[in-house]
């Protein structure tokens, strides 16, 4: 079966693809698709929220069930943020180093023990009879004092689990362990029930 992946991040299209094969399942980008998906606000206050508006919509557009996710970082010391305003956390949407930058300066005073964050991923899946789900991963860590490693994205050289930063995993030690692995090997749990 067909779903379209409201993505065009052709590393979290091969990490779904590699958790989904096994269902019979084969996901396709909206260019694979052969469509062009409105870009969706993401207004929601919260991950799930943010999920659900952009699979619904493109479920909409394209007619094909579809799959969307939305994460982020939520540091402790700092109530929950970046949180769902982790992209622009530093006001210009996917600038890493910016946003890297601003969490250490805001953290500066902050000691080791208070540190604690975790990385969350909402995952939806919509139908076009209306029928969706939800689910969420997490991955507990903590947020260190400079960047290090040279892999992955976003806060990933900050976020520390054990005594390695997420940059330092390789990219299948960090989907066993991830926010969005934890996330995605729940809804190839769930899926089979939609999927009767
Ligand atoms: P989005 O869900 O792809 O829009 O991601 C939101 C933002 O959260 C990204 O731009 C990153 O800053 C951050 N983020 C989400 N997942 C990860 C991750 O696995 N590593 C590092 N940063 C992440």
């Amino acid at each position: 079966m067909d779903f379209l992946i409201a993505t065009h991040n052709m590393k979290k299209r091969a990490e779904l693809q590699r958790i989904l094969s096994p269902l019979g399942v084969n996901v396709l980008t909206a260019d694979e698709a052969g469509i062009v998906l409105t870009d969706v606000e993401e207004t929601g206050t919260t991950f799930e929220e943010n999920a659900f508006l952009k699979a619904d919509s493109g479920c909409r557009e394209s007619g094909m069930p579809c799959i969307a996710d939305d994460s982020g970082l939520s540091v402790d010391a700092l109530g929950g943020e970046p949180g769902v305003y982790s992209a622009r956390y530093a006001g210009e949407h996917g600038n890493d180093d910016k946003n890297n930058r601003k969490l250490l300066e805001k953290l500066r005073d902050v000691p080791p023990e208070k540190r604690t964050a975790s990385f969350v991923s909402a995952v939806c899946c919509v139908f076009p009879d209306g029928r969706h789900f939800t689910v969420r991963g997490e991955c507990h860590g903590v947020i260190g004092y400079e960047k290090r490693g040279e892999g992955g994205f976003g806060y990933d050289p900050l976020f520390y689990v054990g005594d390695r930063s997420f940059a330092e995993f390789s990219p299948e030690e960090k989907d066993s362990v991830s926010h969005r692995g934890n996330a995605l090997r729940k809804l190839a749990k769930e899926l089979p029930e939609y999927l009767k």
